[in-house]
Order: structure tokens, then C-alpha cells, then sequence
């Protein structure tokens, strides 16, 4: 479902992915650590062409998110299609980035109507249907200053649920909150984990990454250092760099 191979992602002369694979199965959860400054969030941003890739090969269910590929050449897509592309990909931030001048309700009827073209009455009926999934079907009506921490990050997530996405991308979804607020949000992200959903995971819980993740990737210095199955690789990481960064998070 999410195919890169050897990207490379530079910002001036600062070459922050030196060469990025990655393979994430459909219906599978990747989960990437790694220190601040590694390239972690790039990458994820890379994935739904949110930065453009300096070099290399990314695919989103088989189709570059940006380009089309006529007679052997890349073509820029235009705006539009990219939009569209872009609405499979659904994106967690850390920061939850909900619109704070909407309802929860409102939240998550907005892009499937102004992007898929949905009827009010249909996006309301999924938004419901999706509050109660993440547990707050109480707070259809609350704006997310009326919401905690948790709560937001729960409401952020059934706002990408809404789009029917192919594919989930989270960037350290949990860092932001309070720690006992940590707990109800990765609930949620490991049903839909076992719903199928395909997801690619940047965080440091490492006990979700082990509970959770059918793979875990070490991100260190723009560079895949290490990758393996989760628990094997917990437990028994096998680079040096990977152990020190493993020291510090478990
Ligand atoms: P963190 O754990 O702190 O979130 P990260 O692994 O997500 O870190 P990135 O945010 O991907 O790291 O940043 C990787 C490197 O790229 C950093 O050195 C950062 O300063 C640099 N960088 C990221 N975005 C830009 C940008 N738009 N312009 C210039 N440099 C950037
Ligand atoms: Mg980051």
C-alpha cells in the first residue's frame, strides 16, 4: 500500500532522508522511532506529498501521490487530482490541528462534503456513526476548546476516519497529551488497527510499536539504521544506535 525506495529529501544543501524503503503491506501497521532531527516527520510528509521527494520512488496504492507516469516520463498532476489522492491519505498530527471554529460534527462532515462531493445528510449520518466509534458520540455539539486533550485527538482522528482514507499517517499522535490522556487515543488507534486499517505510525510508545506494529523502523540521521519485527527487535535490537535510543524510551 506504501512503497518508497531509496527517497531522498533535501532542503537546501541539508540532505535530511538519505535514502528512505519502506514497504507497508495493506491492512498493515509500520511503526517509526527514532530521535528529533532524524527525518521522521518528512518522511510521513513525504508519503502524502506534502514536501516533495528529492529523489526516489513513493507509491500510494500503487500510484504516485503527485505525479502521473506518461510514456515513461513524470508529469506534475494538477491541483485537483492532487487534492484527490491527498483525500485517501489521512493525516494525525501531534497538535490534533482540528478547526476550532467548528463542532466536533462539523469537523467531520466538512471535507467529505466539500472534497467528496457527499450530501449533508449522508456526512452527518457517518460522522455520528464515527463519534460513537471513537467513543464520543456525547460531543457531536462541542467545539474542541470544550474538549480535552484526548478527546481532540480522538475527534482528529474520526475527522480522517471520515474520508474513507486507504491509508492512515500518524505523527507522534499522542506526544501533546497529558499522560493519563495517552491511554483512550492509542485504544482507538489499535482498533483500527485490527479493523485493518493500513497505518504508518511515528511515535514513541514503544509498547504500542511492539503490541501493535507488524513492523518497526529505527530512523536515525536520515537514514533506516534499523528494522525488524517488533518484539525481536525490542527486545533484542541488533545496532548499537538502535539500543541507546531504545535505552532511553522503554
Ligand atoms: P521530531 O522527533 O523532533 O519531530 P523528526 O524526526 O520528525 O523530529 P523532521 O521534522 O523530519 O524530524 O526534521 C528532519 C530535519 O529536517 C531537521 O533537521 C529539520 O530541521 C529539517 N527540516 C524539516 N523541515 C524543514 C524545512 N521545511 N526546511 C528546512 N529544514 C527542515
Ligand atoms: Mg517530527
Amino acid at each position: 500500500m506504501v512503497f518508497a525506495r531509496g527517497v531522498r529529501k533535501s532542503f537546501g544543501n541539508a540532505e535530511v532522508l538519505k535514502g528512505i524503503d519502506l514497504n507497508v503491506p495493506t491492512g498493515s501497521v509500520a511503526c517509526v522511532i527514532g530521535p528529533s532531527g532524524s527525518g521522521k516527520s518528512t518522511f510521513l510528509r513525504c508519503i502524502n506529498h506534502l514536501e516533495e521527494v528529492s529523489g526516489g520512488v513513493l507509491l500510494v496504492d500503487g500510484e504516485f501521490v503527485g505525479y502521473d507516469l506518461r510514456h515513461g516520463k513524470l508529469y506534475e498532476v494538477n491541483n485537483k487530482l492532487l487534492c484527490q489522492r491527498r483525500a485517501d491519505i489521512g493525516m494525525v498530527f501531534q497538535s490534533f490541528n482540528l478547526f476550532s471554529h467548528m463542532t466536533a460534527l462539523e469537523n467531520l462532515i466538512e471535507a467529505p462534503i466539500m472534497v467528496r462531493g457527499m450530501s449533508k445528510g449522508e456526512a452527518k449520518d457517518k460522522a455520528h456513526a464515527l463519534l460513537e466509534r471513537v467513543g464520543l458520540s456525547a460531543k457531536a455539539d462541542a467545539y474542541p476548546r470544550q474538549l480535552s486533550g484526548g478527546q481532540q485527538q480522538r475527534v482528529a482522528i474520526a475527522r480522517a476516519l471520515a474520508m474513507n482514507p486507504k491509508v492512515l499517517l500518524f505523527d507522534e499522535p499522542t506526544s501533546a497529551l497529558d499522560p493519563e490522556l495517552v491511554g483512550e487515543v492509542l485504544v482507538v488507534m489499535r482498533d483500527l488497527a485490527e479493523s485493518g486499517m493500513t497505518m504508518v505510525v511515528v511515535t514513541h510508545e514503544i509498547g504500542f510499536a511492539r503490541e501493535v506494529g507488524d513492523q518497526l523502523i529505527f530512523m536515525d540521521g536520515g537514514v533506516v539504521e534499523e528494522r525488524g519485527e517488533p518484539r525481536e527487535m525490542i527486545a533484542n535490537p541488533q545496532s548499537p544506535r538502535t539500543r541507546e535510543f531504545l535505552s532511553h524510551v522503554l
